[in-house]
């Protein structure tokens, strides 16, 4: 039998979960969908920044994000060869914390708020394809459960399944990054209510990565680094490699002497910049990681895919009440979407494409760590809080950057 909602969610990350709740608590019959069974891990930096933090707080979980298992950042380290960068969180709309928190435990939560505002779950549901009509109206999904077919009736649907493909029909963006990571107890560095963070040669060689440290409440702390995947096409090297290569920067093997691992590294991929992905199609709209939202500096995506699903719910709702669903409606999430974020997204993404690497990104770090109002400037750059060409605003400093950037490639 095919039952029948008002609205089906396919993916139950931060996304999916956050889309569910907005919408069954604007009064939409809600089911959502994923294929794994919870609670369930996902492979992240578990950073949440001071605007996700808001996202969550939105979703009732405010108390939650300070349970002292947790960990609380008030503020940034940046390492460069040779530049050291310490920023307090920009003092933006959003408050003066962010939060590093498990992944497993965050899913969970959002999940169980979807849950307990009307939505319903169901796991071990692969979503297979998007059933249409012959005019070409969203129908339904098409999955599989238990190894049996099933379908699920709506005139919308949301695809909230990260890297996956279910809606298919080129809609998605490539992925264009990789990353992993490795939880350690017992990590001893400095400074542990900041966010950790290492722009180090061999990640930045050719092309830009970052390796991190993000502490939790308790003195673990999650490890990773990530690179592009260009970076991976130019040098044949895999991610494993750079991962390992990062736990041997002098610093990381001081800080990780007397650390355990907790378990295996596990690497995933991301999409980021916003850029090539549609987020909408006639009966469709498309959150988080599946409409790649993924701030291509930062590779922080837990808050915008919060922030994406809770405004395809209200896009969702407004095409119930008008029991329109056809591309032209769903085109005002699309443009919202742009309208929020585009800005420092796509101009993050053009930074990363001009200045792709060390020789230029060095100098820029050095001239910042003079100059402390540039310096907050890159940091709202790398938190989203502003597009990356304010840094406009410091000239001098700029200027600065230019000159010893071209003093290096003369030299090399
Ligand atoms: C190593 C690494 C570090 C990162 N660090 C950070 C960080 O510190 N902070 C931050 O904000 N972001 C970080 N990110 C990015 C962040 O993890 C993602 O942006 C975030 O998970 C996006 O959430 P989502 O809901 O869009 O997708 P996901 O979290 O990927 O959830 C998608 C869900 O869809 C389900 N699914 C997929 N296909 C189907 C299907 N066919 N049928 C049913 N279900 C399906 C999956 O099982 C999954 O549960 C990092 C990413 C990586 C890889």
């Amino acid at each position: 039998m095919t039952e029948s909602y008002d609205l089906v969610v396919v993916g139950a990350g931060p996304g999916g979960s956050a889309t569910a709740y907005h919408a069954a608590r604007a009064g939409l019959r809600v089911l959502l969908l994923d294929r794994q069974e919870f609670p369930r891990d996902k492979p992240c930096g578990d950073g949440l920044m001071p605007h996700a933090a808001s996202e969550v707080a939105l979703m009732g979980l405010a108390d939650w994000l300070e349970e002292p298992h947790h960990g609380k950042f008030s503020g940034f380290t940046f390492y460069t060869p040779s530049a050291r960068l310490r920023q307090g969180v920009p003092p933006t709309l959003h408050g003066p914390h962010g939060y590093v928190a498990r992944r497993e435990e965050t899913d969970a939560r959002f999940l169980e708020r979807a849950i307990s505002a009307g939505a319903e779950f169901r796991s071990g549901v692969r979503a297979t394809g998007l059933r249409r009509s012959a005019a070409g109206d969203v129908t339904g999904v098409e999955a599989v459960r238990g190894g049996e077919e099933a379908v699920f009736a709506a005139p919308l649907v949301v695809a909230a399944d990260g890297v996956g493909g279910f809606a298919g029909d080129g809609l998605k963006a490539h992925q264009n990054a990789v990353a992993r990571r490795q939880y350690f107890t017992n990590v001893d560095g400095p400074d542990r209510q900041d966010l950790h963070v290492f722009i180090s040669r061999d990640l930045n060689r050719n092309g830009a990565g970052y390796g991190w440290v993000f502490y939790f409440g308790n003195g673990s702390a999650n490890v990773g680094a990530g690179v592009s995947t260009r970076t991976l096409e130019k040098t044949g090297r895999n991610l494993k490699d750079y991962f390992d290569r990062f736990l041997e920067e002098p610093q990381l093997t001081a800080w990780l002497e007397d650390a355990r691992p907790e378990g295996p590294p596990k690497s995933w991929s991301l999409k980021m910049g916003m850029w090539g992905a549609k987020r909408y199609a006639r009966g469709l709209l498309m959150v988080g990681d599946a409409a790649s939202m993924i701030h291509p500096i930062s590779g922080e995506g837990v808050g915008y895919a919060l922030e994406s699903g809770r405004l395809a719910a209200s896009w969702a709702h407004e095409a119930h009440v008008r029991q329109d669903f056809s591309a032209s409606v769903l085109s005002g999430y699309g443009k919202q979407l742009m309208r929020h974020r585009a800005r420092e997204h796509l101009s993050g993404h053009a930074m990363l494409n001009i200045v792709p690497n060390l020789s230029l990104l060095e100098p820029l770090f050095k001239a910042c760590e003079r100059d402390p109002e540039a310096r907050q400037t890159l940091i709202e750059s790398f938190t989203g809080d502003t597009p990356v060409y304010s840094l406009l605003k410091h000239p001098r400093t700029l200027a600065h950057a230019i000159k010893d950037a071209a003093g290096n490639r003369q030299k090399a």
